[in-house]
């Protein structure tokens, strides 16, 4: 085998040997749809992506499923939603009612929020909705099975807890018939589909698993039951399933003892942080990072570098303050080495060359995109106002192709977003549209009334003639430096700073500019 430079790759080689050879493997991951889905989350779908695609460039069969959890019951109302949601508590989320569409359950709506973001990045799943599977008895000789071993799973569990599981316990729940709740207590089990349960609402019911769909496995049991149906070759879980005695612990034990079946290939992923956002991310937070909100910032082919490039072990921001700028710069560096138009080391060139292709949300540009650089095209937007338009005008001689205008396109819309919700204020600004009158020390009088002659003069001067020219004037006039800088952007912007002065002027166009230091 080639060696294999990026984690995915390493992981499918470890499935292949422990799986052995197979027709076709089958990668699994999931989650409950219990409000939106935070990007936290969104690394568990990307990393088995990523082991699907790592399956594919050895040529091998894959199957790519993703599990709704949509018979789970609602826990808790997430911060954000109506408190009036405290009646769905202990109902499953696809019998839910959506806070924000009618039409849909509760479920539906996050599920295809989620969907849609990541069909975006290049992401479509064989989408599994777990209400429906359960709902029409999919099941019911797994849970017969389950049950019959109740003795066997509860010494399982048991080995983990401090407090042992009751002696009426049972490792199924049932949605009562009557309330829809699952604040039910099974009373008996008659050895094959027939369970008798009361509910807290005071309905006494009797159900048949094989006919009516209302029970469900316990989590703990549930998990390692779908490996066994779907026969699961990988699934990765995150940082608070992996504990010792946590549920992958005890799911592969039920897998083996209860299923006969020997347990996916694992792999633990850690948090995503939010920086510039505040705050560790978790689903019951109020303020969720969904993946949607990443993309109104992030390019898709950047978002799917961001967790591509980070093993799975290891935890890693993804930003919104300034560090924006610096993500897009290395992105665009990576591409720029991956067409060989900046050199990388023989020790990285495999593994970054990887890591760029796992990137693209479909299949690599034949030739290297056009790049609006993110902090220039940040300026220009202001100078031009936020007009789109015009600011894509700006790059009109570099767009070559199709896909060089759509990816302008995209990064401006980005751009324009993070401006106008992330932007620190230092980094705002907007042209002063008419001179601005300000008390100025006789010698910078001198100083601008020459550097605006030189600029109204129009024709051949350049970023670094205008630098230079700058730094002439400032000794010529004994000048301070700082002074002089705080004045100049004090007449264009009306602020004590802004972008590097000589390319500023140039890009706002040298008549403009000269214009604005009219009344010196
Ligand atoms: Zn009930």
């Amino acid at each position: 085998m080639k060696e294999a430079f990026h984690w995915a790759d390493q992981t499918v080689a470890r499935i292949i040997k422990q799986k052995g050879g197979k027709d076709c493997y089958v990668c699994a991951s999931g989650i409950s749809p219990s409000g939106s889905i935070h990007i936290g989350n969104f690394r568990e779908i990307i990393t088995t992506e990523l082991i699907v695609r790592a399956f594919k460039k050895r040529g091998k069969k894959v199957r790519f499923i993703y599990s709704w959890d949509d018979y789970d019951r609602l826990r808790k109302v997430p911060a954000g939603i109506s408190g009036s949601y405290e009646n769905y508590i202990g109902r499953p989320y696809c019998d839910i009612p959506s806070p924000y569409d009618k039409d849909l359950s509760y479920a539906a709506y996050f599920e295809n929020e989620f969907e849609q973001s990541l069909h975006q990045v290049g992401i479509d799943a064989e989408y599994i909705r777990q209400g429906y599977m359960y709902k029409k008895c999919t099941y019911k000789e797994l849970i017969k099975k389950v049950l019959r071993n109740t003795g066997s799973v509860k010494k399982i569990l048991n080995k983990f807890r401090k407090t042992p599981l009751a002696d009426n316990w049972y490792p199924v729940t049932v949605y009562c018939s009557s309330c829809g709740t699952d604040n039910t207590t099974l009373t008996s089990y008659n050895n094959e589909y027939l369970l008798k349960y009361t509910c807290s609402c005071g309905h006494n019911g009797e159900t048949d698993f094989a006919k009516q769909g209302n029970v469900k496995l316990v989590w703990r049991v549930d998990w390692p039951m779908r490996w066994c149906y779907e026969q699961v070759d990988f699934e990765p879980g995150g940082k608070d399933h992996s504990s010792q005695g946590g549920s992958y612990d005890t799911a592969r034990i039920i897998s083996k003892e209860i299923f006969d079946y020997e347990p996916p290939v694992y792999i633990m992923y850690d948090f995503v942080r939010i920086k510039g956002k505040g705050g560790k991310i978790s689903s019951s937070a109020g303020d969720v990072i969904r993946l949607k909100d990443v993309l109104d910032i992030y390019e898709p082919a950047m978002v799917r570098w961001l967790f591509a490039s980070y093993r799975t072990n290891v935890e890693f921001a993804v930003s919104f303050d300034l560090d924006v700028l610096k993500y897009y710069e290395d992105f665009d560096r990576l591409e720029r080495r991956y067409f060989g138009q900046e050199p990388l080391s023989a020790k990285k060139k495999k593994q970054q060359e990887r890591v760029y292709q796992l990137a693209q949300p479909g299949s690599v540009y034949k030739d290297k995109p056009f790049r609006a650089s993110f902090r220039h095209l940040c300026n220009i937007i202001q100078i031009n106002s936020f007009d789109k338009s015009k600011t894509a005008a700006y790059y009109r001689k570099e767009i070559k192709n199709s896909y060089d205008e759509e990816l302008l396109l995209q990064r401006i819309e980005r751009a324009v977003n993070w401006l106008e919700q992330y932007a620190p204020a230092d980094f705002r600004f907007t042209v002063n549209e008419t001179p601005v009158r300000i008390e100025l020390p006789p010698g910078y009088i001198g100083a601008f009334q020459e550097i605006r002659a030189c600029l109204a003069g129009g024709g051949d001067i350049d970023e670094l003639k205008l630098s230079q020219k700058f730094y002439e004037l400032i000794n010529k006039y004994q000048l301070d430096n700082k002074n002089f800088f705080y004045f100049f952007y004090k007449l264009l912007i009306n602020k004590d700073k802004g972008p590097k002065l000589a390319g500023f002027i140039l890009t706002i166009g040298a008549e403009k500019a000269a214009n604005l230091l009219r009344n010196i």
